[in-house]
């Protein structure tokens, strides 16, 4: 879509679309479940041209959260909807919905019966999908959408979507998309804290974002960021022991990594 003049928000759009339906990731279809065994789904998109954003939290429903996000964004006067008035508003808007055994994953359900039997021994699972973009026109977009963190608490709304926290983009530093664990990219509201060392301290993209992650690692908090800066510099530093990526610019083969320290993008 970017290669084709599409714009860097159709294509964060698309992106997280594609792999909210794939199973194998927690977000959309496949998301994890909370400890009373329901799927609560966080999801957010925002446009760096004019910090227009929406997101929804703790629904369940539709077919690809980021839509629905999408629509909160461009048809509400709001940034932010929840729960079944979140709900509510996408059916008046046309957002596909899906039947509940659509959004079920075996793999998950038994990741939630290990995590409830070892509470204290399971390594958290991540999974959260996201992506940021910069398009021809140098328009900054960002999209990220959770199941959130197996076991969680029903209610609870992670950093997915809370701008600033999980996701962020303003044309002037950067677009971010987190994953990790929520409540520490909120205390920290790490996205805003990598944009705002951009702006305020002239640091690079990659050094304000390995400096947040460092950070967060150091208040106990692990999880990485996908990020993108105003001049196309790439960043996506992690704490975790691997984090599932890829990046392509214009005249590149596409990278995909999970493990090894990535591409340095200076
Ligand atoms: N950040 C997500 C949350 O706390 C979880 C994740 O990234 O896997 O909801």
């Amino acid at each position: 879509m970017l290669a084709a003049g599409g714009s860097a928000l159709n294509a964060v759009a698309a992106a997280v679309t594609a792999l909210e339906d794939d199973p194998l990731f927690n977000a959309g279809r496949g998301s994890v479940f909370t400890h009373a065994g329901t799927q609560e789904m966080d999801a957010c998109i925002m446009d760096g041209a004019d910090r227009r954003a929406g997101a929804v939290a703790s629904v369940f429903g539709p077919r690809n959260p980021i839509q629905a996000a999408r629509a909160v964004m461009e048809k509400s006067r709001h940034v932010l909807l929840v729960g079944e008035g979140a709900l509510a508003f996408c059916r008046e808007q046309g957002v596909a919905f899906c039947e509940p055994g659509y959004f079920h994953s075996d793999a998950r359900w038994r990741e939630l019966q290990r995590a409830l039997e070892h509470a204290e021994r399971e390594p958290p699972q991540y999974g959260t999908v996201g992506a940021v973009a910069r398009d021809r026109r140098g328009n900054l977009a960002a999209a990220t959408s959770t199941g959130g963190m197996t076991g969680k608490t029903p209610g609870r709304v992670g950093d997915t979507p809370i701008i600033g926290a999980g996701t962020y983009a303003d044309n002037a530093s950067c677009a971010i998309s987190a994953t990790g664990q929520g409540e520490f990219f909120i205390r920290h509201a790490a996205a805003f804290e990598i944009a705002a060392r951009l702006r305020h301290a002239g640091q690079t993209l990659d050094r304000a974002a390995r400096a947040v992650i460092a950070e967060l690692a150091a208040a106990g908090g692990s999880g990485g960021v996908v990020a993108v800066d105003r001049t196309g510099a790439l960043a996506l530093p992690f704490s975790t022991a691997g984090m599932y990526r890829g990046f392509v610019r214009d005249g590149m083969a596409i990278h995909t990594a999970i493990y090894d320290e990535p591409y340095r993008s200076g």
